[in-house]
């Protein structure tokens, strides 16, 4: 949140002294433009401009704000990649997405001397999102206002997020690891 704060005041001063910057250019312009010509510009066409620049300057401040706060809410990168081999995958699929969600059966295995102890699964990572027609990889993009545009390169699905892949595949790992917690694997096996 701090960081968010920092951003977004530093991009507030950029956004302030640019379009100050641009105003005074503006102003210093017409005034010079009418001193070599010898013409008198209307004034109400400077302050149009200096309008333009102001709205200009504030729209493009949101969007940067809009950006950062969607930038904020994304998951850290993964630094290491799991080198277990699972044990199962399961593949979850709804209408826009698809993820392989590898498995791993009873991490905790001197379990298994226990005739009465249900085996435990876990998560080990997940694999997507992939397009659910053709099983490609699907590509992601940054839209103007910062959103997260995920679609396949064959263009069956295209959908927009707040969420970028790295994000949603490890929202899909935490959501399948508290699913296989409190159900096991019956109700997604299928
Ligand atoms: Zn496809």
């Amino acid at each position: 949140m701090i960081k968010f704060i920092k951003d977004v005041f530093r991009e507030s001063i950029v956004t302030l002294l640019s379009t100050a910057i641009s105003t005074s250019l503006t102003v210093f312009g017409v005034k010079y433009f009418e001193k070599t010509y010898e013409i008198n510009i209307d004034s109400k066409y400077v302050i149009s401009v200096i309008v333009i620049i102001v709205i200009l300057a504030i729209s493009n401040l949101c969007r940067l704000i809009h950006k950062r706060k969607i930038d904020n809410i994304q998951e850290p990168d993964q630094m290491f990649f799991s080198t277990i081999i699972p044990d199962g995958v399961l593949t979850i699929k709804n209408n826009l997405e698809m993820y392989k969600i590898n498995v791993q059966i009873n991490n905790n295995r001197h379990h298994n001397q226990f005739e009465n102890i249900e085996p435990a699964y876990s998560v080990i990572d997940v694999d997507g999102p992939f397009c659910p027609e053709c099983e490609l990889d699907l590509k992601e993009k940054r839209t103007f206002f910062g959103l997260y545009k995920h679609y396949c390169s064959r263009e069956h699905v295209t959908f927009k997020s707040k969420y970028s892949s790295n994000s949603m595949r490890e929202h899909k790992k935490t959501d399948y690891n508290k699913e296989l917690r409190d159900n096991g694997i019956k109700n997604l096996s299928d």
